[in-house]
């Protein structure tokens, strides 16, 4: 099973993984509970878990690692 990698924006593993309805629509969100950083989709699970993990390979790229 898909796992979600720890939070692209502070790096925590204290994440949140569940959905809820809404009148029309059912979505599924990913959220750190260290700063909140929420992704959220109306797609399965899986799909979303993959959304976050897309986000955080984005974020490394964006920022390297600062050279000591
Ligand atoms: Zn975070």
């Amino acid at each position: 099973m898909l796992t979600p990698v720890p939070c692209p924006n502070c790096g925590s593993d204290d994440l949140s993984i569940d959905c809820y309805d809404t009148m029309r629509y059912s979505y599924t969100y990913v959220q750190c509970n260290s700063c909140l950083r929420l992704v959220k989709t109306m797609d399965s699970r899986e799909d979303t878990i993959r959304r976050w993990n897309d986000l955080a390979a984005r974020y490394r790229k964006r920022r390297p690692k600062t050279p000591q």
